[in-house]
């Protein structure tokens, strides 16, 4: 599937900003059924990261709404996105020849997003660690 990259955010972004005041305008990347937006540069592993998000709206504008609707509102819906997105990020990390210290600098990163008030403070940073691993 083709994903089309817009370099600014979704019209309707105001509602999350509303729900996460401090999320930093200049980093976010919003996936909205196969179109990606995003005020910066989106790195490799984000691109996957977000390839996820693209494939469980079903690359469809419609459905992500509704997607949309239940990441906003459901915590649980949220970290379950998350947790899937993270692993497929973590595995596409894990496969490239990158140095240790930088695969686990990654995974680091990305299990203290995960264990963030973000997504609910869902769990904590250790265990986000295991999860992204796979290892629960
Ligand atoms: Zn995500």
């Amino acid at each position: 599937m083709e994903i089309i990259i817009h370099k600014h955010l979704p019209f309707w972004f105001w509602i999350v900003k509303m729900k996460w005041p401090s999320i930093p305008l200049d980093r976010v990347i919003v996936a909205w059924g196969s179109d990606c937006y995003t005020n910066s540069f989106i790195s490799p592993d984000k691109v996957i990261h977000e390839s996820v998000h693209h494939k469980q709206q079903h690359y469809s504008k419609i459905y992500g709404i509704y997607w949309w609707i239940k990441y906003l509102l459901l915590k649980d819906f949220r970290f379950s996105q998350e947790v899937e997105a993270y692993r497929k990020e973590y595995q596409w990390v894990n496969s490239q020849k990158f140095s240790r210290q930088i695969k686990f600098e990654a995974l680091m990163e990305m299990s203290k997003h995960l264990s963030s008030e973000f997504y609910g403070n869902m769990v904590k940073q250790e265990v986000a660690l295991n999860i992204i691993k796979n290892v629960l």
